[in-house]
């Protein structure tokens, strides 16, 4: 088993639109970064079909091509990728210490997080086969398929409310399935409840549980539990938009890193976070935005960010990669 560490000026965790676009920069910039591309490489684009609303794509690009771009025109400048997880960080010593999955050390003078958020899912039979297929988590990606069609929205949050609301644009008819019952206060605020309340578009089924998702190529019915009455029933809706809430990806590295109370890398100064040398990038610091081109700006500042660092440091440690 090989013990050599890795030493390098720019190391990024993740590899969505963030962590590349900041590869790419510091790439240009002769930082010769490594990316260590996370248990899904690519990011959460690679769960999409057709993106319209990256600039740049008149008749839209498919989200795992645009990541693959994204991966070669880092690699052409000289990013190195490496296929694997980020498991432990030691932020605490500089150079910062970072281990992988399978092994592997490195040790970085900077260090840009870009790992991302992971948008929740019911984890009900159909819907891995189904995603991008009838099945999404995020409205402004995907709504405008939804044009004159019917979809239902899960969840009860501001983000349900949000996404129904916007899904109101396109879709003739918007099904909030709720789980809870019509007289329990729901999680969203007063505002966005009201707001999509008054949307006469939307309409509203309380104590209701998706407990299957069925279709091959695209999703055909959706199996409803009563969770009042225990029966079981079918809804046919053209798509299903799952509204539950985001997981940001902190875990390893949440000893170190300030986070908000939402479990969100807190910068109060983005991309700068509480550890010099150490940035943020993305939708693991954005709750609001979590756009393709929204973490793309924000890895570059990230990667700008980095390299006035290095620069103020005068360090003139080479790199062995
Ligand atoms: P939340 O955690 O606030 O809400 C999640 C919702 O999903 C709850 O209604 C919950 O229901 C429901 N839910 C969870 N699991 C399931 C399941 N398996 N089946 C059915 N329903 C489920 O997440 P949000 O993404 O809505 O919001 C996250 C944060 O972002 C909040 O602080 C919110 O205020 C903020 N936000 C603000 C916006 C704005 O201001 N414009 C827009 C979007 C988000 P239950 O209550 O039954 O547990």
């Amino acid at each position: 088993m090989e013990n050599k560490t890795t030493k390098t000026k720019v190391l990024i965790i993740g590899s969505g639109p963030a962590g590349m676009t900041a590869a790419l920069y510091s790439a240009r910039a002769d930082l010769a970064p490594v990316v260590i591309a996370g248990a899904e490489p690519g990011g959460q684009l690679m769960w999409t079909t057709s993106v319209d609303n990256y600039p740049g794509f008149p008749d839209g690009i498919q989200g795992p091509k645009l990541m693959q771009d994204m991966i070669k025109q880092a690699e052409k400048y000289g990013t190195k990728m490496v296929y694997d997880e980020a498991v432990t960080v030691n932020l605490a010593q500089r150079p910062f210490q970072i281990t992988t999955k399978n092994g592997e050390s490195f040790s970085a003078e900077s260090v840009i997080l870009a790992t991302g958020a992971s948008a929740r899912w019911l984890e009900v039979p159909g819907e891995e086969k189904l995603k991008g297929k009838g099945v999404h988590s995020c409205a402004t990606c995907d709504g405008f398929f939804y044009k004159d069609k019917t979809v239902a929205v899960v969840g009860a949050g501001d983000s349900a409310m949000e996404e129904a609301n916007f899904l109101t644009k396109f879709a003739t008819k918007v099904i909030m399935l709720i789980r809870k019952g019509e007289d329990e206060p729901l999680r969203a605020s007063e505002i966005m409840l009201k707001r999509a309340r008054a949307n006469q578009k939307i309409e509203w089924m309380y104590n209701v549980e998706i407990t299957e998702l069925e279709g091959e190529e695209k999703l055909q019915n959706v199996k409803l539990k009563n969770n009042a009455t225990n029966t079981v029933s079918d809804l046919k809706v053209d798509g299903v938009f799952v509204a539950i809430g985001h997981d940001p990806n902190t875990k390893f590295f949440q000893d170190f890193v300030t986070v908000d109370e939402k479990g969100y890398v807190e910068a109060k100064r983005p991309p700068q976070t509480n550890i010099e040398g150490v940035f943020v990038a993305g939708d693991v610091n954005d709750w609001k935005y979590r756009q393709a081109v929204t973490a793309a700006g924000a890895g570059c500042k990230a990667a700008m960010e980095a390299r006035w660092y290095l620069t103020e440091k005068e360090d003139t440690q080479p790199t062995d990669i």
